[in-house]
């Protein structure tokens, strides 16, 4: 009997697993809007919260490739201004 493989037609096989222990993502970031505060100018920021990713890919203004963009909130060190970052990240999939 030579009976072929009874998948069901429109199963696909997973994606490849993003992250293991052997591949880990590599993150990177490609660019940043904006880099800095808006009002003071410091780059010197607390962690992005409240952050949505969407895997959308492009080019960034250098040129650089990237595959996913997060927008999310920041908090400013320097002068506790809170404003909207876009960051557009390279990971590998
Ligand atoms: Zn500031």
């Amino acid at each position: 009997m030579s009976r072929r493989s009874n998948v069901t037609k429109g199963w696909q096989a997973p994606q490849p697993v993003k992250a293991t222990e052997k591949t880990p993502i590599a993150d990177e970031v490609v660019e940043e809007v904006p880099a800095a505060c808006p009002k003071c100018h410091s780059t010197d920021r607390e962690q992005l919260e409240g952050t949505i990713t969407r895997n959308i890919s492009g080019l960034s203004k250098d040129g650089r490739i990237f595959n996913r963009v997060r927008w999310a909130y920041c908090t400013c060190r320097g002068c506790g201004q809170r404003y909207r970052v876009i960051r557009r990240e390279n990971t590998l999939q």
